[in-house]
């Protein structure tokens, strides 16, 4: 993925953080639904993480409106050669949305750290490696999330057809 500018560079950051907030927000919704108070928590707290992430980006931009950005959309564990947009399961378990939670983190995380080295100016770098830095403790948030929570079995979904990412 390429940047022809700054401008450009923000956008596509204020529209992966919006996205992630709202992914988040939904996923709190899902552990509710399942009782997980633990896990709904983590999605909540991630949820306001990614928003206030949102709202400094386009505060710096002075953007007053959202930027005008194709939607950035996130995707199953298997990246997105599965395929589209992936779609939340009623069944889904804390373990089926802390390995999604996981994937798009890690990908924000590369997605700083790449825009970190690159030929922008410095206090950009700067601020592109904060960020970097930030998703990297998600990532490890996640990840010790991931070792708490049961694995799900094998027939969680059994009377629905699976969802494209557990393909
Ligand atoms: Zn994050």
């Amino acid at each position: 993925m390429s940047f022809r500018s700054v401008d450009e560079f923000m956008a596509h950051a204020w529209a992966m953080e919006a996205e992630a907030a709202s992914r988040y927000a939904e996923f709190a919704d899902q552990m509710e639904v399942h009782n997980n108070t633990e896990v709904a928590e983590l999605f909540r707290k991630l949820a306001r993480i990614e928003e206030k992430h949102r709202d400094q980006i386009a505060a710096r931009m002075k953007w007053t409106q959202p930027p005008g950005v194709g939607a950035y959309r996130w995707e199953g564990p298997e990246g997105p050669e599965t395929g589209s947009t992936i779609e939340l399961h009623y069944l889904m378990q804390p373990h089926h949305a802390l390995k999604i939670a996981l994937h798009n983190e890690q990908r924000a995380a590369d997605f700083f750290a790449r825009f970190a080295s690159a030929r922008v100016p410095a206090d950009v770098r700067a601020e592109a490696a904060e960020m970097a830095e930030e998703e990297r403790e998600h990532v490890r948030l996640v990840e010790a999330w991931l070792a708490k929570v049961p694995l799900p079995d094998a027939d969680w979904d059994q009377d629905l057809d699976p969802p494209g990412w557990l393909d």
